[in-house]
């Protein structure tokens, strides 16, 4: 007798069963075995759920692969309009600079020469 599991096939009480369905989860007999790509199933129905549940479930995966693209997207624009803004701040920081620097020389070196007063 071939190693099996402690129980009998769902759909044949007399049969030993010799596995548990990958979908369902009840044993089944060698009689009903239905062998899918990812496993083996009590029935063509449980197999093809399970079959829909897998694509399902690729779908799933691609849509959150696409979401999470789109999340970068977001984040790349979110961190672009901070980049402007930081750009923006720093031109208004610059334009402070631009005029602060002449006066800043000025108190430095005097090197510029100051227009004649008299
Ligand atoms: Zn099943
Ligand atoms: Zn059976």
């Amino acid at each position: 007798m071939p190693k099996s599991i402690d129980s009998t096939c769902i759909q044949h009480p007399g049969f030993q069963a010799v596995g548990r369905c990958k979908q369902c989860g009840k044993p089944f007999c060698s009689q009903c075995e239905v062998h899918g790509p990812i496993g083996i199933f009590c029935s063509t129905p449980c197999k093809n759920a399970n079959e829909v549940f897998v694509q399902r479930a690729a779908q799933l995966d691609s849509m959150s692969k696409k979401t999470s693209i789109i999340f970068k997207l977001i984040s790349s624009v979110k961190s672009l309009i901070a980049l402007i803004i930081l750009i923006i701040m720093l031109g208004v920081i610059a334009h402070y600079f631009e005029v602060d620097v002449p006066v800043v020389s000025d108190m430095l070196g005097g090197q510029i020469p100051t227009e004649p007063t008299e």
